[in-house]
């Protein structure tokens, strides 16, 4: 297994104007707040950890801001004591996409090219022709994807599928994965939003033919941002995160549903970018060693702690290569 790290294209620190657009956590914190008082009550306990599986009652609350979050102690993942059903939150993320249609969606080529690379990169280490991707994501998240693609990966065939309101065990999802028969899946940004991120994993691995490379990513709790910030970092919206998962926990869960993991890297870029605005815009906090760290800190530093993130797989974005 592989832990490549990505050393360049670190960002620029000065350019980076902010990790979610104010107005999008508000607005994903007031739909968390109308939820919270729906008298139809659309929460469900989770019993266990959505990674590895240990019980809840061992994994400690760590944050009751708006809604109550658990870090078990068996894998160090993050996650939503309670969440809403998996409809509710589709209906939560339509009504989303619908009121910011006609907002600006900022560039975002510097990710398109990074998931490009990923699988290119990745093809050439498995020796192995990954010319039909399907890639799948909730709605238009992204409608300048299928046009990067155009432009920078003619050489695959792309199919797009835009995850739709579902029965519980994604039984529309698997018989789209059936029909498109890829050979690779590309999912970047769904598993932490899931209710149940296993059963959605599981109907990747169910439909897809024996041998397909699924390119997964989420957010990762083992970054050195979620070890000092926790629920107080500016990334994490409630909603967004239901699941924040360990290198650990998806690990497990990938050996649960019998994915072979291929490759485990942490490609995230802002971490040291986020704690060093924290720490040089707050007053009253002091921790050992990082205070002092980031007080003192130029650029060049900063870039030194993200490489050593990256290589030590404690950045904030984890991504894993699984087979089925
Ligand atoms: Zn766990």
């Amino acid at each position: 297994m592989q832990t490549p790290v990505f050393l360049d294209h670190l960002p620029d620190i000065d350019a980076v104007a902010g990790q979610k657009p104010a107005k999008y956590r508000l607005r994903r914190n007031q739909a968390l707040g109308a939820l919270l008082l729906d008298p139809t009550d659309p929460w469900q306990e989770r019993k266990c950890c959505p990674a590895c599986g240990q019980a809840s009652d061992k994994n400690p609350i760590f944050s009751q801001a708006l809604m109550e979050f658990r870090r078990c102690s068996g894998c160090n993942s993050i996650y939503a004591a309670r969440t809403p059903d998996q409809a509710t939150l589709d209906r939560l993320r339509l009504e989303q996409i619908a009121a910011t249609a006609a907002e600006p969606q900022g560039d975002r080529e510097f990710e398109f090219t990074s998931l490009l690379n990923w699988i290119s990169l990745t093809e050439a280490r498995l020796e192995r022709r990954l010319d039909r991707v399907l890639d799948i994501r909730f709605a238009s998240q992204a409608p300048a994807w299928p046009d990067a693609t155009e432009r920078l990966s003619h050489n695959r065939a792309w199919d797009f599928l835009h995850l739709e309101p579902d029965s519980p065990d994604f039984a529309g999802l698997r018989a789209a994965i059936a029909q498109a028969a890829p050979r690779a899946i590309l999912m970047p940004a769904e598993l932490d939003r899931a209710a149940d991120p296993a059963a959605l994993l599981a109907a990747l691995k169910d439909a897809a033919a024996p041998g397909t490379v699924i390119f997964a990513a989420s957010s990762c709790a083992d970054g050195l941002e979620y070890e000092i910030l926790g629920a107080e970092s500016p990334s994490f919206v409630p909603l967004d995160r239901l699941t924040v998962f360990s290198i650990k926990g998806f690990e497990t869960l990938s050996a649960r549903l019998g994915l072979k993991v291929l490759e485990v890297s942490t490609p995230g870029r802002l971490d040291a970018v986020i704690l060093d605005r924290y720490f040089k815009s707050a007053e009253n906090r002091s921790i050992p060693f990082w205070s002092s760290f980031f007080r003192e800190a130029d650029k060049n530093r900063l870039r030194d702690l993200q490489i050593l993130l990256q290589r030590s797989l404690k950045s904030g974005v984890l991504r894993f290569i699984l087979e089925t």
